[in-house]
Parts: C-alpha cells; sequence; structure tokens
C-alpha cells in the first residue's frame, strides 16, 4: 500500500473505511471545543453511546423488579457473565464452555495460577517475559512464595538480548528446552504493554507442552486488538481485562479462558463458590463443592450486573464490526501510523515495537532517549491523549473501532510542529 502524508489522503481513507461509521457511536474526550485525538485505546478505550442505556435497563429493571429481575429483568441477571462470554468466542477463538467473564485480571491470574501453578521439589519454576507488567509480577511472585519458594530461583524471565529491546523467539524456546527438567508453568503477557511485541502464543504452548509445563497467556493487550484462537493452538488458560481494547469501562468485570481438556477435570484443583458450583445443585445448599465442567466452574460469585453491563454494551459494537475486519483496519491503520512517523525530522526517537505487523497490535511505542516526558507534555496540550511509561515510552495506539486515520495524520501533523519549534 502506497501512504502519503497529507490530509487529503487520510480523508480518502476514511471515506473508503467501511468501519468509519463506528466512530460516531462513541464519546471523545473534548480538546478546546473539539474532539480531542484520542490514541489510548490501550489503557482505557473509550465510551460508546449504548452503554447509559443499557445501565439505565438495569437500574429500571432492580427498580421494577428487585430479586424476580435475576429471572425476569429484560437480560436476565442470573446468567449476565455469558452476554459476554458469546461474543468473546471470535475475539479470543474459544468456545463459549470455555470462557468466563468475572472479577479482575489480577485476581483471575491468582485464581489461574491455584489451578496451574501447582509446584513440586522437582517441577517448579515459572517462566515469565522480563519486564512483563509489574501486577503480573507480583502475582508470581507471590504465588511462588505462598508455596515456599524463592523467587530469585523459582522465577526464570527472558530478556532481550543485550542491545535490543525486542525478546527473540528462539531464546524463551531455548530457555524453556533448557528448563524442561524444572519447569512447570510458562507465563507470557500475549503483547508486552511497554515494547508492544506480540508474542508468538501457539509456539511458546507448543514448547511448553513438549517440556511438561502449562502454557498460560496474559491477554490484557490482546483481548479485543489481535484475534486469537486459544483453543487451536492449545493454550491451557488466559486472563485478560476489559477496559482496554474491549471498551469495557473502568473497573470493568475481566475474564477467564480454560482449555476444554482442563475444564472438565474435577482432578484439578480449584478455588471454590456457589457460582462455580454445578448448577442443579447450586441452590440446594449441600455440603461438597462439585464445580461447572467448564470455565464457569472457576466462578466464586453471582454476575456483577453494573460491573459487565458496559462491556456488554460494547461488544455488541464488536460483534457488529466483526474481530477480522477491525484487525485488518488496525493493520493498515498503524502502517500508516509507521509510515508517517518516518517522515518525521527533528525529533529524536525510536520505534521499538516489532516491524512486521504479526509480531504487534495497534500500539507502536515510540523510545525517547531524552526529552520523552517533555514531549509527552507538549502532545497533551495540544490535545492528544497518549500515555506514557516510564523510562521512556510513549505508547500510541490507533483503535479501528474508534479512530480515523485523519486522528492518524493530526498526530504526526502536531508532532512535526512540536518537532520544527524544537
Ligand atoms: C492492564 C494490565 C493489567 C491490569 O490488571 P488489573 O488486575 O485489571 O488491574 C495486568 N496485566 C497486564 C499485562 C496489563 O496490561
Amino acid at each position: 500500500m502506497e501512504y502519503v502524508a497529507t490530509l487529503a489522503f487520510a480523508k480518502e481513507k476514511d471515506q473508503q473505511d467501511p468501519l468509519n461509521k463506528f466512530r460516531e457511536q462513541f464519546y471523545f474526550p473534548q480538546h478546546n471545543g473539539k474532539d480531542a485525538i484520542y490514541l489510548c485505546g490501550n489503557s482505557l478505550g473509550l465510551q460508546s453511546r449504548n452503554v447509559k442505556a443499557a445501565i439505565d435497563q438495569e437500574l429500571a429493571d432492580w427498580q421494577a423488579y428487585a430479586v424476580e429481575g435475576y429471572w425476569a429483568a429484560k437480560n436476565p441477571w442470573l446468567y449476565y457473565q455469558q452476554y459476554c462470554s458469546k461474543p468473546l468466542t471470535s475475539i479470543l477463538g474459544a468456545s463459549q464452555q470455555e470462557l468466563t467473564v468475572m472479577n479482575t485480571l489480577t485476581v483471575n491470574l491468582h485464581l489461574m495460577m491455584v489451578s496451574f501453578y501447582r509446584p513440586t521439589s522437582q517441577r517448579f519454576k515459572v517462566l515469565m517475559e522480563a519486564g512483563a507488567f509489574p501486577s503480573d509480577q507480583y502475582a508470581i511472585e507471590t504465588q511462588v512464595k505462598f508455596h515456599g519458594f524463592d523467587p530469585e530461583v523459582a522465577i526464570i524471565e527472558v530478556s532481550p538480548r543485550p542491545g535490543e529491546h525486542l525478546i527473540r523467539l528462539e531464546d524463551i524456546l531455548e530457555i524453556i528446552n533448557k528448563e524442561s527438567d524444572s519447569l512447570a508453568l510458562v507465563l507470557f503477557g500475549g503483547i508486552n504493554y511497554y515494547t508492544g511485541q506480540f508474542f508468538d502464543i501457539p509456539a511458546i504452548t507448543a514448547a511448553a507442552h513438549r517440556a511438561g509445563a502449562y502454557a498460560g497467556f496474559d491477554l490484557a493487550h490482546v483481548a479485543g486488538n489481535i484475534p486469537v484462537a486459544l483453543h487451536n493452538w492449545g493454550v491451557d488458560f488466559a486472563v485478560w481485562c476489559s477496559y482496554k481494547y474491549l471498551n469495557g469501562g473502568p473497573g470493568a468485570v475481566g475474564g477467564a479462558f480454560v482449555h476444554e481438556k482442563h475444564a472438565g477435570n474435577c482432578g484439578l484443583f480449584r478455588l471454590g463458590g456457589w457460582w462455580g458450583n454445578e448448577e442443579s445443585a447450586r441452590f440446594k445448599m449441600e455440603k461438597g463443592f462439585v464445580p461447572k465442567q467448564e470455565a464457569e466452574g472457576w466462578q466464586h460469585s453471582t454476575a456483577q450486573v453494573f460491573n459487565m453491563v458496559s462491556l456488554k454494551a460494547s461488544l455488541e459494537l464488536f460483534e457488529a464490526a466483526g474481530i477480522g475486519a477491525l484487525r485488518s483496519k488496525s493493520n493498515d491503520m498503524t502502517n500508516y501510523l509507521v509510515f508517517l512517523l518516518q517522515q518525521l525530522n527533528g525529533i529524536n526517537f525510536e520505534i521499538i515495537t516489532p516491524k512486521n505487523c504479526n509480531e504487534r497490535g495497534a500500539q507502536l511505542s515510540l523510545l525517547f532517549l531524552d526529552n520523552g516526558k517533555e514531549i509527552h507534555q507538549q502532545m497533551k496540550n495540544a490535545g492528544i491523549i497518549v500515555d506514557w511509561r516510564e523510562p521512556g515510552v510513549i505508547r500510541v495506539s490507533p483503535a479501528p473501532l474508534y479512530n480515523s486515520y485523519q486522528d492518524v495524520f493530526h498526530f504526526y501533523e502536531i508532532i512535526s510542529n512540536i518537532a520544527s519549534n524544537a
């Protein structure tokens, strides 16, 4: 595709874009009376216009029906998580039985590790990426300690080679092989939050299995960004949050995937709660936890309706747009962003995200060696919303559901101005 660094070109791209109509379904933060250039869907997705009516519906049904709402509400609350897990099947490549929507990401990570990190004195190590998101680091560190192991010994981190920013697949596979006698779990981010690198989930999963370990993934930056095929890739478990690319709103309920091959395995220990129990016995109030033989068997509590309703509304738009179409547009938009950034002079940064779009999602990470924070402030003053991550990265993520090629162009235009005034 030949790109051109002009507003006219960006406008034409928007006109040709079949997904462009979704933009008007969203609220944009305002800057000087105009829509801000919002390229921060990696951190918090925008609010779609259908959210308010969806929340009002639940408020009205609570008002009208009270407890009867579990059955009588327009959307009965009893299985509310399934309104979200159904549309997630195509986004995550899993059957509905393999998915559940509950809690928040870090909580789900702990719950999954209860089942999939069962260390023995022989096999107790966890392999993860160096520089993983802090919450993942803390979860793994404390799980390892909980089982009485020393994190210094039990956690192996794969790092980029000296002078490089990205982790090479061959290095990940080599360490998995080398540690195959002691490895209990390979737990990777799907996309590293800092570099934007998308890891080869099927290759890592296959290697983990060859080593006799489980493979789990944190899909915080993947869900709603890159379609994945968790079932076919044989991934053991995955977790994600819903407020980034999925636009579920602040604190929206996260989710978990458990592969079909495990869901029916009652020998796999899990922490129980009544909402994970076999439904036929749930209200019998009897002794003895009998988990549902599917991902919902990892649930604990009644569906958190008000933490799910905005996600339910947002997922309706994903279904209407289609994750495949979203990914195609996303690739093209991020490629356009790369092209535009390459035209810039007088500003000193490096794109550390992989060049190959099969190894990244929407996000580009711009690494500034000196004045990145200052430039981030200047962008903010000019109406751009992107985020800054210590020590030196500005993350820029055009979200295909609501961003336009013109947003990407205006972003470039503003940085060009910053650069020429520097
Ligand atoms: C955003 C993010 C989280 C956030 O976890 P919460 O429990 O939802 O606060 C965790 N891990 C990664 C990799 C993330 O990107």
